[in-house]
């Protein structure tokens, strides 16, 4: 199979979209912006082996290759519309590559994007990236850095599963029903655009969070110049992740682990009715986890006492707890 019936075969579709003038097989896409929008570019690469383990099925890997570019349109309160794709391949196998266009179409099907081009090349591992165009009202992009002294804190659904998930995965219990629905969570990400689209106007400040809550709360809060405060005992853990790992593990996997593709936002504390009405109306928690303060850095208090947070690294199953 050459490179142009690879193209051909697995990356040409039909598109539904009048915007897209000329799509795959030219030298370039023509697109039609939505006149007056402000556009929203992101790229996201996931290298075989780094960004997700060898175990991981051919479809995950491309529902997952389009769902973390979601999820900064998300965080950007944007709406997608289009995206390309370069993928480097170490061989063309036919049964992986139409896993993968499956699961790619699948993740960008849900959400009306389509591909527009892209490039294919051969190298040494796996490589995929996808970059996404979208778009937002003039001037409402949700940005990190508008974060104010006597906002709240808030993050979307449950982090921490999906990195228990992860390393449930690559392990003997992966098939255990709490354990599958972390898996999933990994597997499948659900990238929060109807409720990044609805914080506009409503948040302060919001991040993806890809890398650790923590870690990434904290880059929110470096963006705008200002501190916090995190209350451990508010982390919106699972019901799942709890039975699998246990209070103290399970915050540390909420905290430490990644992947998690939520939102973490701030917004002023007068907001939070509007905030627990969108939760209801999205059918997603919403947890206020602390507040912003005056200042840099973010700690932690747990029972009204500070407590010092130390990201454990890769946390495995089966160690003890630090
Ligand atoms: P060129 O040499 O002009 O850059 P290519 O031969 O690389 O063109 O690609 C031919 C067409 O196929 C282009 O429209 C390109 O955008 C598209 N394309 C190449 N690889 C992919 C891919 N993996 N997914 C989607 N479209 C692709
Ligand atoms: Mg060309």
């Amino acid at each position: 199979m050459d490179e142009f019936e690879l193209i051909r075969k697995y990356f040409t579709r039909a598109s539904a979209d009048p915007d897209v003038l000329v799509g795959v097989g030219d030298d370039g896409a023509v697109l039609r912006p939505a006149p007056g929008r402000d556009q929203v570019q992101v790229i996201d690469t996931l290298v075989e082996g780094i960004h997700y383990p060898r175990e991981l099925s051919a479809a995950d890997i491309g529902y997952r290759a389009v769902a973390v570019n979601l999820s900064d349109i998300a965080a950007m309160g944007a709406r997608p519309r289009w995206m390309t794709l370069a993928l480097t391949l170490r061989a063309a196998d036919p049964a992986w590559l139409a896993g993968f266009a499956e699961g790619l179409f699948e993740a960008a099907g849900e959400h009306g994007v389509t591909l527009v081009g892209g490039d294919t090349t051969h190298g040494p591992r796996t490589v995929i990236s996808v970059n996404l165009t979208g778009d937002v009202e003039p001037g409402r992009a949700l940005t990190r850095s508008r974060a104010r002294p006597g906002d709240r804190l808030f993050v979307s659904g449950h982090p921490g599963d999906a990195a228990a998930g992860l390393e449930l995965l690559q392990g003997p219990a992966a098939r255990q029903p709490d354990a599958e629905r972390l898996v999933d969570r990994f597997r499948r990400p659900a990238a929060r655009l109807e409720l990044g689209a609805r914080l506009a106007g409503l948040a302060t400040a919001a991040i993806d969070v890809s890398d650790g809550l923590y870690g990434d709360a904290g880059k929110l809060l470096a963006a705008s110049s200002v501190g916090g405060r995190l209350d451990i005992g508010r982390l919106p853990l699972s019901r799942e992740l709890l039975a699998v790992a246990g209070r103290s593990r399970a915050s540390d996997y909420a905290l430490g682990g990644g992947d998690d593709y939520e939102l973490c936002f701030s917004a002023p504390a007068d907001a939070a009715e509007q905030i627990a009405a969108l939760a209801a109306k999205l059918g997603l928690p919403l947890t206020d986890i602390g507040e912003v303060v005056a200042g840099a850095g973010l700690s932690c208090v747990e029972n009204g006492a500070p407590v010092e947070y130390r990201h454990a690294g890769y946390l495995h199953f089966g160690e003890p707890s630090t």
